[in-house]
């Protein structure tokens, strides 16, 4: 277990950094991908270090992984949108909450194309779907293939998140060329039930057992700011970093509060806690991308900054994020310029 990142000096009550501790634990967050490599202990000590010790272990090991200055930039599309049956406390897709998101049927396979040669005009290397499902019947399956093909044949990356997938429909997924899903484990075990009723944590990993089954690349994250504790946030980072193979994708979002959702009016969380996850997500799964994903357009330049010093190196490029908003192509562009950042 990961000792406490500080130490009381016995006789004067000082605080000294355990460098030895510091060391140690950043040859670790190097090593090779194993099973069970980091206890909830470990991850909430990396959160109770100093933040400029943190952020420089977290850039120690962003930059032995990765280009320090290239963010991934992927464009997310909803293809169908509302009327949820699942009772997630943040979605303002949940038929059952009273928000101002309109249903919308699948969207036309034309339509789709088209929004995918526009994000990658603008610079996508990658083009998400996102349903609003509990998961697909067979019937809405198949012309999700046809788009993922048809996107695919655009040269872009293709992801998709459409819910819980049963037996048999990852391989059809695979068939039709999909390289990530999506399917987020959104917090920590023991406070999955708060938020949502409708599925279980282990319904969630069977999900992404079947995806990583198939070889497809596992696109998985949380939410942050729901309400949980430190502990909570470092236990869904555990509950990522400890997997077989930890995700290649993992988005980490900050709570976008929606009217009419239950988690609206939750104590906003600090901003600076939010980059500390972040840090802590890089330190815990060093090659993995590390996505900002929704909340980022209430994030000042500034947090936005901190949250690539801390390693994330993937981003949500363009207007909509499923049904919340996303700082504008423009805006992210111009980020970019200031801070020297290239688009992967
Ligand atoms: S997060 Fe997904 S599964 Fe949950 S209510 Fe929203 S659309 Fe449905």
């Amino acid at each position: 277990m990961l000792e406490p990142a500080t130490t009381p000096a016995a006789s004067n009550n000082e605080v000294v950094i355990n460098t030895d501790h510091l060391k140690a634990n950043l040859d670790k967050s190097c090593e090779p991908n194993t099973v069970n490599r980091w206890s909830v202990d470990d991850i909430v000590a990396l959160f109770e270090l100093p933040f400029s010790d943190l952020m420089y272990r977290a850039q120690t090991v962003h930059r032995e992984n990765f280009d320090p200055n290239a963010v991934q930039v992927s464009t997310l599309l909803s293809i169908k949108t509302g009327g949820c049956s699942e009772d997630c406390g943040y979605c303002p897709q949940a038929a059952r909450y009273h928000t101002e998101v309109e249903n919308e049927p699948l969207m036309a396979l034309d339509d789709v194309v088209a929004a995918a040669k526009e994000a990658k005009d603008n610079g996508a290397s990658r083009f998400c779907m996102g349903a609003a499902w509990r998961g697909p019947k067979q019937r809405d399956l198949e012309p999700v293939l046809k788009m993922i093909e048809e996107v695919k044949a655009l040269g872009l990356e293709t992801c998709a998140t459409l819910g819980m997938l049963k037996e048999g429909q990852a391989e059809q997924l695979k068939e039709a060329g999909l390289d990530y899903y999506n399917h987020n484990l959104d917090t920590a075990p023991e406070f999955y039930g708060e938020v949502i009723t409708t599925r279980t944590y282990q319904d969630r990993l069977e999900t992404l057992e079947r995806v990583r089954s198939q070889n497809i690349h596992v696109c998985s994250g949380g939410i942050i700011g729901m309400g949980e504790s430190r502990n909570q946030r470092a236990g869904l980072l555990a509950q990522l970093a400890n997997m077989e193979q930890p995700p290649e994708s993992v988005p980490i979002n900050l709570l976008t509060q929606v009217e009419g959702t239950p988690l609206h009016g939750t104590e906003e969380l600090d901003q600076l806690e939010f980059v500390r996850t972040i840090a802590a997500a890089r330190i815990t799964m060093p090659t993995s991308y590390v996505r900002l994903s929704a909340g980022r357009q209430g994030m000042s330049e500034s947090t936005q900054a901190l949250c690539f010093l801390a390693g994330a190196n993937s981003i949500f490029y363009g207007e909509k994020l499923l049904t919340t908003g996303n700082p504008e192509a423009d805006t992210d562009k111009q980020l970019f310029a200031k801070l020297g950042i290239n688009k992967i």
